[in-house]
C-alpha cells in the first residue's frame, strides 16, 4: 500500500522566535487586553486588570513599539490603553514638529546672515 504523506500541521513547523513568545500575557484571554468598550465592543474587563500583564511582561517595550508602529487602535499593548498610546504619539508629532520649526528659523537666521 503506498504511504500517503500526512498534510503539513503548522502547528508543528519550526518558526523563528518571536517577542511575543515570551509575553506575560501567553495563554490569556485576548478579550483581557481589549477591555475599554471602543470601537462598539462592550466593555468587559477593566483595563487596569490587564495592565497587571503588562506590568512583569519581559517583552513591553516590543510590545508598546509594535502597537505604536502599527497604529493599533484598540486594546492594551505594551501596558498602554488606547488613549494613552493617543497621547504619546501625539507628543511626539509635537516635538517633531517643534523640532523642524526650530530646524527652520536657525536656516532662515543663516541665509539673512550670509546675505
Ligand atoms: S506588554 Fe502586555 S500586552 Fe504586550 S505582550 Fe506583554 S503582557 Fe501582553
Amino acid at each position: 500500500m503506498p504511504r500517503v504523506p500526512r498534510p503539513l500541521d503548522h502547528t508543528t513547523l519550526p518558526r523563528p522566535h518571536h517577542w511575543s513568545d515570551d509575553a506575560a500575557c501567553a495563554g490569556i484571554e485576548t478579550a483581557v487586553f481589549f477591555p475599554v468598550g471602543k470601537g462598539g465592543v462592550p466593555a468587559s474587563v477593566d483595563a487596569a486588570y490587564a495592565k497587571t500583564f503588562c506590568n512583569r511582561c519581559p517583552v513591553r517595550a516590543e510590545c508598546l513599539a509594535h502597537a505604536l508602529t502599527r497604529r493599533e487602535d484598540y486594546g492594551v499593548w505594551g501596558g498602554l490603553d488606547e488613549d494613552e498610546r493617543a497621547d504619546l504619539l501625539r507628543q511626539a508629532r509635537r516635538a517633531a514638529e517643534k523640532e523642524r520649526r526650530q530646524q527652520r528659523a536657525k536656516e532662515k537666521a543663516n541665509a539673512s546672515t550670509a546675505a
